[in-house]
């Protein structure tokens, strides 16, 4: 079984699976079985993010776009008009469930630059708590040619690499992938897994295929480089037929990309090859023994601050004495870590006047060096 100890999982859903072929209308039978299958996932507690393609080809339809081949800007016309009706489509059909959902479009700087992509990992994970599914697309009508991701595969493996998943699977028109374009070669044999991304993977890949899907194989395989850096195991699998996310591993045969790491070793290890640090937090002896037990950074063990650092930043920790124990992300600025410091985590609302996390630097996001264990 493909979900096994999953605890997050992204699914990408690919614009020909959601759009009835020649018509730019969604395929509804098919998106009410999707997201019964979504519901059986949420009561098995798992968080699940959609990231959803079809909003060029729901809005070519409603503006009466006919070419095949749109200008950039008519592209984004199509998208402002499509992801109107497609998010709706997905509201709908998961409130049958009484599960929410919240729209969330990204452009690759918001994934990328450091103080954005932190803000909208917090508010995924503040949507996952409120258990919502977050519905995520491109957000095409301000990307440019240069900007953009084109391609809803890559887009999904960053969110997976954002928010910590554990599984990404895309959903395709095609099974999986083969040693050559199957539709060319009928002699083409079926990679079931896939341990390592070498040249002669890439090789494989076909052409992106006709229609409204931007992505193939090409993109396929670059999304599953950065998921699996990321310590997210990846699944390419026809998504087609109804209740398809159920078949897999079932009825239906899949590639499985494994990952090369856990999401909390590669985030780890992120945090710590970051070079520069934007300042210091000294801590307690009794935090001290905290951190090394595991526990996160509270503002009641922090006894002084050096710099100027954002939330967001990494920075060093010290003893009280000033030797480096390691580093980690902020939650709180320079400016408020010094007037919470030493204080209860339930005092955080009253002296800053909003309720931000309870740590300073939750242990997720924290690296103690070698030589402190
Ligand atoms: N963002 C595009 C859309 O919603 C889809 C990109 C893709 O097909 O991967 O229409």
């Amino acid at each position: 079984m493909i979900f096994t100890n999953v605890k997050r999982v992204v699914i990408k859903i690919g614009s020909a699976l959601l759009i009835e072929r020649g018509a730019s209308t969604i395929r509804s039978n098919w998106m009410r079985a999707i997201c019964e299958n979504v519901a059986t996932l949420k009561k098995n507690r798992l968080d699940v993010v959609i990231v959803s393609s079809g909003a060029i080809g729901i809005g070519r339809d409603v503006l009466s776009l006919t070419s095949t081949n749109l200008k950039l800007e008519e592209k984004q016309a199509a998208a402002a008009a499509g992801q109107i009706r497609l998010a709706h489509a997905w509201q709908e059909s998961l409130a049958a469930h009484k599960i929410s959902v919240a729209q969330i479009l990204l452009t690759p700087s918001d994934t990328e630059e450091r103080r954005k992509h932190l803000n909208a990992r917090n508010t995924i994970e503040s949507l996952l708590e409120l258990n919502a599914v977050p519905i995520i697309n491109e957000n095409d009508t301000v990307a440019t040619e240069e900007i953009r991701f084109g391609d809803n595969d890559r887009l999904a493996a960053r969110v997976s690499q954002m928010i910590g998943a554990d599984l990404l699977i895309l959903l395709s028109d095609i099974d999986g992938l083969y040693s050559a374009d199957p539709k060319k070669f009928s002699d083409a044999s079926f990679i079931p897994e896939v341990f390592e991304l070498t040249e002669k993977i890439f090789a494989m890949a076909g052409e992106a295929s006709p229609g409204n899907s931007s992505g193939g194989m090409v993109t396929k395989l670059a999304a599953a480089e950065i998921a699996m850096r990321a310590g997210c195991q990846v699944i390419i699998a026809d998504g087609r037929a109804e209740h398809s996310l159920f078949k897999i591993g079932k009825e239906n045969r899949f590639t499985r990309f494994l990952p090369i790491d856990t999401p909390s070793n590669a985030r780890k290890r992120w945090i710590a090859a970051s070079v520069s640090h934007a300042g210091a937090i000294f801590i307690d002896s009794g935090a001290e023994h905290a951190l090394k037990s595991g526990s996160s950074l509270l503002p009641a063990g922090v006894i002084s601050i050096k710099g100027n650092f954002d939330r967001g930043d990494t920075v060093t920790i010290c003893d009280e004495s000033g030797h480096r124990l390691g580093c980690g992300i902020s939650a709180y600025s320079a400016k408020d870590t010094s007037l919470i410091l030493g204080q209860k985590s339930c005092e955080i609302e009253n002296l800053l006047g909003y309720r931000g996390r309870d740590e300073i630097i939750h242990r997720d996001n924290l690296v103690l060096d070698e030589k402190n264990f």
